[in-house]
């Protein structure tokens, strides 16, 4: 099987970096496929199962565990389960394409170690905890609760940053967005 490159997206929830791995997707040049992660969660405003995520009941996402199915898992938050399926990366690779992946901080440490030469581990970095949670507000399609969880979770993850290959400044979309393009243009044709 012909190999892809690994680019992974990982920063604090409500950092942008959906909106970048979205519009990186659009990029013809970049060859790029998106790890569709199976979670535990349910799913939120537009999300469809198949497409934003594979999803599945705890019960299934434990079997799968045991079964050692995943590449890498993670309980994000509790009770909600992420992980990426070693079948996932092998249906991007057999379509002979690279692979896209957003996912936390751990689980994208955990691909870059797997995989050191193959993987462009990218973290993206909010302008401020503040700037977070109003992003996190704006987007209001979770509780205050599990906002502030996202938010105490976002101070551990910022202190990552510097394990990963590059760290982009999302400051300002249109800049973040051209930046991701470049990095990740250069990876894959290396
Ligand atoms: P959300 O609930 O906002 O979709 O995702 C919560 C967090 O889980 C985000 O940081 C997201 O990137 C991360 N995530 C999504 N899929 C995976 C995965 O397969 N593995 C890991 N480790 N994290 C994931």
């Amino acid at each position: 099987m012909n190999k892809g490159k690994l680019i992974v997206f990982s920063a604090p929830s409500g950092s942008g970096k959906t909106t970048i791995v979205k519009h990186l997707l659009k990029q013809e040049d970049l060859n790029l496929e998106f790890s569709i992660s199976a979670a535990s969660r349910a799913p939120r405003g537009e999300e469809v199962n198949g497409k934003d995520y594979y999803f599945i009941s705890l019960e299934e996402f434990k079997k799968h565990i045991k079964a050692e199915d995943f590449l890498e898992w993670e309980e994000v938050y509790r009770d909600n389960f992420y992980g990426t399926l070693k079948s996932e990366i092998e249906r991007i690779w057999a379509l002979g394409k690279n692979v896209i992946f957003d996912i936390d901080v751990a689980g994208g440490l955990r691909i870059k170690h797997k995989f050191p030469e193959q993987t462009l581990a990218v973290f993206v970095k909010p302008p401020s905890v503040d700037e977070l949670k109003r992003r996190l507000k704006e987007r209001s399609t979770e509780s205050e609760d599990k906002i502030n969880m996202r938010i105490a979770k976002a101070s551990v993850e910022l202190a990552t940053a510097p394990q990963f290959d590059v760290i982009i400044k999302n400051y300002d979309l249109a800049v973040a967005l051209e930046e991701a393009h470049d990095l990740v243009k250069d990876f894959v044709n290396k």
